[in-house]
């Protein structure tokens, strides 16, 4: 999964005719055009996958052309960044209102084929992942798209719901077009006529997905593998094996400062990401060890893997999380996710974590339920508590000390059966289940893929369902069971 820089995401968005803010991309070793915006204009360093732009002043405001020139040639000169793609100097707009829009892929299930979800919100803006109650979620065919009438219609009495409709009908075209994996602004900006336009937008692909048409626009990032570090790699890796979701990670370079806590993130999409770098992009005392983004729809399964390569990051003190808030990834998956991370690493890192979004009872439930036997210290959150009151308890939850344990061994030998997509090797251990009716794993399958045969003593993949990846089959056999089935994750290698 690749992430495709501002400027690039404006072009596709541009060609399905939906309205930006004016701006000029400047590519770094290229004469400056005569054309830039006027200030005042923002300047945003093109960085693909780069996160806390903000914070690390990769984003800055211009008033005057003295400023704009200054700072122009330092943002496309080689800094602490590396190298910028290039800078978008972009006009600074008065807005009445921000609204957010994000589209991502549906899996779906065995009663509902896959399809686009669009989030949409009229409280778009910094933010936007605390207030998930705001997002309206709209499910659509990618073989027959809706139409600007038919996503106004419904928006029922909400104002402005016609430019709305129009709107984000070039928005679906956008991103079903050019089959991304997410296409995500915020803000939109609300003009003081009810007109709509993007101010920031980005984009997430599938390298395979890209048409012989588009190589170009979606060319690969600067970042290249020499310069990845070996978990950006795994990352990578892991991202091959099992495409579905997004999967991201980049390592500070920098080394953090002296007595800094350093903070492992395992931060689910974009607002995750707005929140953590809010709250700790002026901080001395709190180092982000890594950026990160697991959204998408990603499996568990995924989820575990992604969490694994983060729990390998030497140096760090403590591991956060900030669940999806947005419902897109069932919460309780990404507890057993969790719980499973934390107790087969053999680097576990004491964790706070903030579910929000489907399930996020159930999810914190199963962490307070297994959290006195994990190695490492672990505490949950409720979504309304945001990151700067988490970051105010990492020096209770945090270690300085490494943990580091033998974790219980993974079953070995061949699998009683696998699943392909996403990858995961199964193991059923009929001798620990002594009773009469079928084991705990087979009833709380929600896609009815495991069936108990009463004769042979067996669990089996039913022939036609699909496994999802969630975990809650090893889950209910930890808990309910006898540990008679287990679930065995191998990670990728890495050189
Ligand atoms: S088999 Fe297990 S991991 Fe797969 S969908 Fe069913 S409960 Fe989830």
């Amino acid at each position: 999964m690749s992430a495709l820089p501002e400027y690039k995401t404006r072009v596709l968005l541009e060609g399905q005719g939906v309205p930006l803010v004016n701006g000029v991309f400047v590519a770094a070793g290229s004469a400056i055009p005569d054309d830039l915006p006027a200030p005042p204009v923002y300047l945003k360093a093109q960085i693909p996958g780069a996160t806390s732009r903000a914070a690390h002043g990769l984003v800055r405001r211009c008033d005057t052309k003295e400023e704009l020139n200054a700072n122009l040639a330092e943002l496309l000169a080689p800094g602490a960044w590396g190298q910028a793609e290039g800078v978008l100097v972009a006009s600074a707009v008065d807005m009445v209102g921000e609204y957010y829009a994000a589209c991502m892929l549906d899996f779906g299930s065995a009663e509902k084929l896959p399809g686009g979800t669009l989030l949409f919100s009229t409280q778009g803006g910094s933010g936007v992942e605390g207030r998930s109650e705001s997002l309206k979620k709209i499910s659509f065919s990618l073989l027959n798209l809706p139409t600007a009438a038919e996503l106004a219609e419904k928006f029922g009495d909400v104002e402005n719901k016609a430019n709305i409709g129009a709107f984000l009908e070039g928005f679906i075209k956008t991103y079903a077009k050019y089959k991304l994996i997410v296409l995500e602004t915020n803000p939109i900006g609300v003009l003081k006529d009810g007109s709509l336009l993007v101010v920031d937008c980005r984009a997430e692909f599938e390298g395979q997905a890209v048409g012989k048409a588009d190589k170009e626009l979606f060319a690969p990032a600067s970042v290249t593998k020499e310069d990845k570090t070996r978990l950006e790699r795994l990352v990578d890796k892991i991202n091959e094996g099992d495409p579905a979701g997004t999967g991201f990670i980049r390592e500070e370079r920098e080394s953090p400062p002296k007595d800094a806590w350093c903070v492992a993130t395992n931060l689910c999409g974009g607002g995750g990401k707005m929140l953590w770098e809010m709250t700790t992009g002026a901080r001395k005392d709190i180092f982000s060890m890594n950026e990160s983004d697991t959204s998408g729809g990603l499996s568990a399964f995924k989820s575990y893997r992604v969490l694994r390569a983060i729990l390998e990051m030497e140096g760090s003190h403590v591991i956060l999380l900030t669940g999806s808030g947005m419902g897109f990834q069932n919460q309780y998956h990404l507890a057993a996710a969790m719980w499973k991370g934390l107790r087969e690493s053999p680097t576990p890192l004491p964790a706070m974590l903030r579910f929000g979004g489907t399930d996020e009872d159930k999810a914190r439930d199963l962490i307070a339920k297994v959290a006195s036997s994990l190695p490492v210290k672990v505490k949950t959150y409720f979504p309304h508590v945001f990151p700067n009151a988490m970051v105010d308890e990492i020096s209770e939850v945090a270690s300085r000390e490494r943990v580091r344990v033998t974790p219980e061994p993974q079953p070995e030998g061949a699998p009683t059966f696998s699943v392909k997509m996403p990858p995961g090797d199964f193991f059923y251990y009929p001798d620990k289940w002594t009773k009469d009716e079928a084991p705990p794993c087979v009833g709380i399958c929600p896609n009815q893929f495991l069936s108990w045969n009463a004769e042979t003593r067996m669990v089996s993949p039913v022939e036609g369902a699909r496994c999802i990846g969630c975990l809650l089959c090893e889950v209910a056999s930890l808990l309910d069971g006898n540990g008679e089935l287990r679930i065995r994750l191998d990670m990728p290698e890495v050189d």
